[in-house]
């Protein structure tokens, strides 16, 4: 972390030949800080590629005047800093403020690098909150990265959390097995282990980003009994074609991840250049359901603006009512018959499903 790269001037001297509008790029690190691990700065091969994408910033990010700050209204749904309550049974809470890299495209984007109040002060506020809500039964960790905490730190709050009886389940999100794997430690799992059930969210989004370091960091996890998750974000020129996607899911299951969620971008200030259209993800889907292992097939969701949670976008499969037949189209595009129950014969025109003659 000491050696990561956070100044635009050691850019150009990085790449000496790419024509970096100096002046722009200052812009964007006074306002969207940069911070790039080593071990990531390695996987750039040439600029413009998907790590440089997510890494290196780009005068593109002043230019998009339509996003929001906050998208996902955080700070509107936190009943005490740092805590996020927006469904009913699970919180998120934020326990770090520092990350292994600033990732351009981070939702996160208004508080990245900005070193946000996280202390005992907030991490008392949020374990008290959460000990006085009963209903609360699931922990989202999250930052920030909360791995980047030192194992004591990390410890005392997982330790907090489960003397908590309500609290059933404690998640962590974290990017840091994909930007500095070497933080997975031996010493780390032992710590973890001793809170389970705990599961890890991890974040991959280039089937490249799966490295030998990246792949051992997250043995040792699944060795210590941790089920690992991925969230990828569906990004322009970082992921946006079914071939690479469907290379990261079943890379990803090779190392024992099991793909979660794609995200579409959610409208974050600053990160247009990276939005796709809608099209694009369910074409992805399309090209995984069927085609591979339903394990590589992750949710496509879109995160409402202002708070109104994920919803799963689904290439429809479902595409009529014929008398008591339902008419599927498969993964071919072949349109096949599933006989219905009158009640379901009826609850399907309810949802508007119109009859359709079979050609
Ligand atoms: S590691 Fe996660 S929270 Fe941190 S900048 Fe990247 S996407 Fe955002």
């Amino acid at each position: 972390m000491a050696r990561s790269i956070i100044s635009a001037d050691q850019l150009p001297l990085l790449y000496p030949s790419y024509p970096f509008e100096m002046d722009k790029i200052r812009e964007v690190t006074d306002r969207y800080p940069m911070l790039i691990s080593p071990y990531y700065l390695r996987l750039i091969r040439q600029p413009g590629d998907p790590f440089w994408k997510q890494a290196v910033p780009d005068a593109e990010e002043l230019m998009d005047r339509d996003g929001m700050i906050d998208p996902l209204a955080e700070e509107a749904f936190s009943p005490v800093p740092n805590i996020t309550h927006r469904y009913p049974d699970r919180v998120l809470f934020t326990v770090s403020n520092r990350c292994a890299m600033y990732c351009r495209f981070c939702t996160r984007k208004r508080k990245t690098g900005k070193m946000f109040p996280v202390n005992d002060k907030t991490i008392e506020g949020g374990l008290a909150y959460i000990r006085n809500h009963s209903h609360i039964r699931d922990v989202l960790v999250s930052g920030g990265d909360p791995l980047l905490l030192e194992d004591d730190e990390l410890a005392e709050i997982l330790d907090g959390l489960r003397s908590i009886p309500h609290v059933e389940i404690i998640r962590i999100g974290s990017r840091v097995p994909c930007t500095l794997p070497h933080r997975i430690t031996a010493n780390l799992a032992a710590v973890l282990r001793r809170f389970h059930p705990v599961y890890i969210n991890t974040h991959f989004n280039h089937p490249d980003e799966i490295t030998n370091e990246a792949a051992h960091a997250c043995s040792i996890l699944s060795d210590a009994g941790i089920p690992l998750g991925c969230q990828t974000v569906l990004m322009k020129g970082v992921n946006d074609s079914p071939g690479v996607m469907k290379k990261l899911m079943q890379k990803l299951l090779t190392i024992r991840v099991r793909p979660y969620y794609i995200h579409h971008m959610d409208i974050t200030c600053g990160t247009a250049h990276f939005r796709t259209s809608i099209k694009a993800g369910l074409r992805i889907i399309e090209a995984l359901r069927g085609h591979t292992s339903g394990m590589c097939v992750p949710h496509y969701v879109l995160d409402l603006p202002g708070g109104g949670g994920k919803v799963p976008i689904t290439p429809e499969h479902v595409i009529g009512l014929n008398e008591k037949e339902l008419l599927l189209k498969n993964y071919q595009g072949e349109t096949y018959r599933f006989k219905v129950s009158q009640e379901d014969e009826n609850n399907f025109s309810q949802y508007g499903l119109q009859q359709r003659e079979l050609r």
